[in-house]
């Protein structure tokens, strides 16, 4: 006896709906139109589709996992920053909106046709680096990691995006660089205070402890990455990092104890002081603000 079912196929429309009282509207949408490799727009425009009995039973198994809380860039296995797709796992923090400040403040500090040498610690994904690569295909980015696991899916997108200009190297923070200089080194570190308990909430408790805690105050390694960098810079270099929302003061205090003049803090979209930079002094009076 043949079987006809199409009546029961639920359409795009009654999909969403059913996911939003579970996962809310935007993340029913965002895992559809990965399952279904189609633009969101695909799915405003096209309420009535059917689905497929396969990508029902799908999307329920997608829906059902980010009902648990397992964070939507794991689900879907990539997340846009800087306008450019990364691939995303579970080895590697989850590129943020607010670290696209530190790109844009690397790329102010870098001319457009410049060969400069920049290092990016702790690149994770490579979203930071890959993107001041891309943005300056004259510049050469060195790219390092603790995590192995992080390097490679920094090398998938660096293949990716066809990015040439980026040396991803495995180490700890300037483990294997002793003599190397650059006239930049950027970083988004782990910053977030041990016992925090955002740790233990949201997206975070997917993410890998390494790429966000960081000892005591959290900043540990923040100190690190300023202890080193002075003899890993060219004469007017900079080192630029991002931190806490709570931790522009202490950072600005901690380049300055550190000899560092100049010393900035930039706001992201939020309002909040998000990026840090400075350059080591080698002569001249030191100065310390706040962003505007
Ligand atoms: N901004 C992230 C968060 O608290 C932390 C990222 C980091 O530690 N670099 O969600």
């Amino acid at each position: 006896m043949a079987v006809n079912d199409t009546a029961l196929r639920p359409t795009v429309a009654e999909t969403l709906n059913a996911a939003a009282t579970a996962i809310g509207a935007a993340d029913a949408r965002a895992l559809l139109s990965h399952l279904l490799a189609c633009a969101p727009a695909f799915l405003v425009a096209h309420p009535g589709h059917e689905l497929s009995d396969d990508d029902a039973q799908r999307y329920a198994g997608l829906v059902t996992r980010r009902a648990a809380g397992e964070p939507v860039a794991y689900i879907t296995g990539e997340r846009e920053f800087y306008s450019l797709s990364f691939a995303v796992t579970p080895a590697v923090l989850i590129p943020r909106p607010e670290t696209e400040l530190l790109v844009d403040v690397a790329l102010e500090h870098i001319a457009p046709h410049s060969d400069c040498r920049v290092l990016d610690l702790g690149t994770g994904s490579g979203a930071v680096a890959l993107s001041v690569a891309r943005q300056r295909p004259r510049v050469h980015v060195v790219a390092i990691d603790a995590s192995e696991a992080a390097l490679q899916i920094a090398r998938t997108n660096a293949r990716r995006l066809a990015v040439a200009n980026v040396e991803l190297r495995h180490g700890d923070w300037y483990q294997g660089l002793a003599g190397r200089k650059f006239d930049a080194i950027i970083a988004n570190p782990p910053y977030v205070a041990e016992g925090d308990p955002h740790l233990t909430q949201g997206d975070l408790r997917f993410e890998p402890r390494a790429a966000l805690a960081a000892g005591g105050d959290g900043l540990s390694c923040i100190r690190h990455i300023i202890a080193g960098a002075a003899a890993h810079l060219s004469p007017g270099g900079w080192l630029g990092f991002e931190h806490g929302y709570d931790q522009a003061a202490a950072c600005r205090a901690l380049l300055g104890e550190a000899g560092f003049c100049d010393i900035v803090s930039r706001r992201d979209l939020a309002g909040i002081e998000r990026v840090t930079a400075g350059h080591p002094a080698s002569a001249g009076s030191r100065t310390s603000k706040e962003s505007d």
